[in-house]
């Protein structure tokens, strides 16, 4: 079951709507230069520790969310206060009075056992196997990468679970059959996420246009307080609001200019 036949069940049975899943973005900056990345364009920075303590108050009032993402572009170890946040989140209950669904989404790079039992969801976004990994992820090294995750992957029965996943973009069907035969019994899960971007990402555009999800169901917080659709939009483009001038609580997501393009409706 894909992400959004999750979301229809979700629908289907009633349970509220906009928004379930912030994604809250410590920084965009990162260490690593990966083919696929397209988040340049926007000035980079780190969450400050006012922004964030008003990103998460409005996030409290808001009673649909139960999911918040601490990543969105860039790599979130490198912000100094992102254990901080994690503990803030970790201290806080739902209006349901359950805690808060935590994830975070790193490049593997800087160990993250830290983490470990602290968050619902760890995801190391890879980029292959080996020297493929290293041939995609410019900067990262796969050695220094895989020891990183089989350091958490003894903890697979605790709170947190592990995830790797890779980008997808013209590696041959056999070498995604290998990186997730590889990954299946060493981590909690493993996907495969199709490369998409605001210049490549045109293939749903000829065809009659489904109704995306996200804008139902997602939101996103960018480091600088400004407001889009979902974790797509590492650009920016999006953007239609911001917490210093406006309130998450009633915020209603337009259609920006990266849904164009943009073709994870389809999935
Ligand atoms: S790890 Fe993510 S943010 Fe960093 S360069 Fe690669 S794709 Fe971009
Ligand atoms: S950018 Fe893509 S994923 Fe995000 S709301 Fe628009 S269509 Fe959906």
């Amino acid at each position: 079951m894909n992400l959004n036949s999750i979301l229809r069940a979700y629908d289907a049975i009633g349970l509220p709507k906009f928004p379930v899943t912030v994604n809250l973005e410590p920084t965009n900056a990162c260490q690593l230069r990966c083919k696929t990345c397209y988040r340049q364009g926007r000035p980079v920075g780190f969450m400050s520790p006012e922004m964030f303590h008003l990103a998460a108050s409005q996030i409290y009032e808001v009673p649909t969310i139960s999911i918040i993402k601490l990543f969105l572009a860039g790599e979130p170890l490198l912000h100094p206060g992102l254990s901080e946040m994690v503990d803030h989140f970790s201290e806080k209950k739902t209006r349901l009075g359950k805690r808060y669904w935590t994830q975070i989404s790193t490049n593997g790079s800087i160990p993250f056992t830290d983490y470990i039992d602290r968050v619902d969801s760890i995801n190391v976004s890879l980029g292959g196997l080996g020297q493929r990994h290293e041939e995609n992820r410019a900067g990262s090294s796969w050695e220094a990468v895989h020891q990183n995750i089989m350091d958490c992957a003894e903890t697979r029965r605790c709170r947190t679970k592990i995830s790797v996943n890779m980008v997808q973009t013209d590696e041959p069907d056999s070498e995604i059959e290998q990186f997730m035969t590889y990954w299946q019994d060493k981590v909690d899960s493993v996907f495969v996420a199709r490369y998409h971007s605001p210049k490549l990402a045109v293939s749903g555009a000829c065809q009659k246009r489904g109704q995306c999800l996200y804008l139902h169901h997602s939101i996103a917080i960018l480091w600088d307080g400004r407001v889009t659709t979902c974790c797509s939009d590492l650009q920016g483009a999006n953007a239609y609001g911001d917490i210093h001038a406006g309130h998450l609580k009633g915020m209603k997501q337009p259609t920006g200019a990266l849904c164009e393009t943009c073709d994870v409706w389809k999935l």
